[in-house]
């Protein structure tokens, strides 16, 4: 008999993964509204922007918006993801303003990302591991010194689209100099869908011995249907915490029709039929995924938005 968490984290990642991906950018008000509504399900743990260039992502070109306007909880930590120094400096002014006019924190945690195949990293962010590495180390460092909470997400740990098998002693030597440099958590992402259960399985085994002070996070995409079962590997070798997306929105630009991280709605669907506590209200977190395939106009991977949740007991 395998044994299971009594308690999951999840962290949202929808509105940054998920708004990024749309090819149509949603209105400012509309995230606003869908943020403070997702802030409201009881999800303890929210990335809500980035601050990437608008020219780049003008999806997200409203970061510094969407921060000032939302209005959520006090125990609801916010997260933006930072991709380098100067997206530290615009998230920092922004910190700075919000300090000086003695309201609540624009954001609490920032969450960095480099890619473990040299490959991807190229094409994603235009930098070597070791130049991505060699900026983060500075990133946390300052943002650490600055109160917040870091995150370091390693994409592509389980696989890549261009160079395949990615080593796992890779993926834990960029996990450890992350740590080193003032990441708490290290999120592994499995960015394009090539993880298998298996494999999840006795990756976190292996990693969870070379990272005891460390939160591991697995953030899984659906691209090819494992997500969930990759959930339940990761459960089973100990992981309690996850990034999934509302209304299974999202993707990687980098290659082109990598889709869908887990839908959030699917994961405390799952994780509630099996007794595991999220802390999420199912129902206010369908309304959330409802809401925003209304905005959009089109049908969303979600399942348990389909069929609604299982409401019944033997
Ligand atoms: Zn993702």
């Amino acid at each position: 008999m395998v044994s299971l968490p009594a308690t999951v984290s999840i962290r949202e990642v929808g509105p940054r993964d998920g708004f990024q991906n749309e090819p149509e950018t949603i209105p400012t008000d509309r995230k606003v509204e869908l943020i403070e509504a997702l802030a409201r399900t009881g999800c303890k743990r929210l990335e809500v922007t980035s601050f990437v260039r608008p020219d780049v992502i003008p999806q997200l070109a409203d970061a510094a918006e969407v921060l000032a306007r939302i209005d959520v909880p006090e125990d609801v930590a916010v997260s933006v993801l930072v991709p380098n120094e100067r997206g530290l400096e615009n998230a920092l002014a922004l910190l700075e303003e919000a300090r000086g006019q003695g309201g609540r924190k624009a954001f609490d945690e920032i969450n960095v990302f480099l890619s473990a195949s040299e490959t991807h990293n190229q094409k994603n962010v235009n930098r070597s591991i070791e130049q991505s590495l060699a900026g983060l180390e500075i990133v946390l460092k300052r943002a650490c010194e600055q109160g917040l909470r870091c995150e370091g997400v390693i994409s592509t740990a389980f696989g890549c689209p261009y160079e395949g098998h990615v080593p796992p002693e890779r993926v834990l030597e960029i996990a450890r100099r992350l740590h080193a440099a003032g990441a708490r958590e290290i999120g592994f992402g499995d960015t394009t869908g090539m993880a298998n259960p298996r494999q999840v399985g006795e990756l976190f085994a292996q990693w969870k011995d070379g990272l005891e002070e460390v939160q591991l996070t697995a953030h899984f995409h659906n691209t090819r249907g494992q997500g969930l079962a990759n959930v339940l590997a990761a459960l089973q070798a100990g992981v309690q915490s996850f990034e999934s997306s509302f209304g299974e929105l999202g993707g990687c630009p980098v290659p082109p029709g990598a889709t869908g991280n887990i839908a959030t709605e699917d994961l405390v669907s799952m994780l509630r039929e099996m007794g595991i506590e999220t802390g999420i209200d199912l129902e206010a977190l369908l309304a959330c995924a409802g809401r925003v395939r209304e905005i959009l106009g089109r049908p969303l991977g979600s399942h348990t938005l389909v069929a609604g949740p299982v409401d019944w007991r033997i």
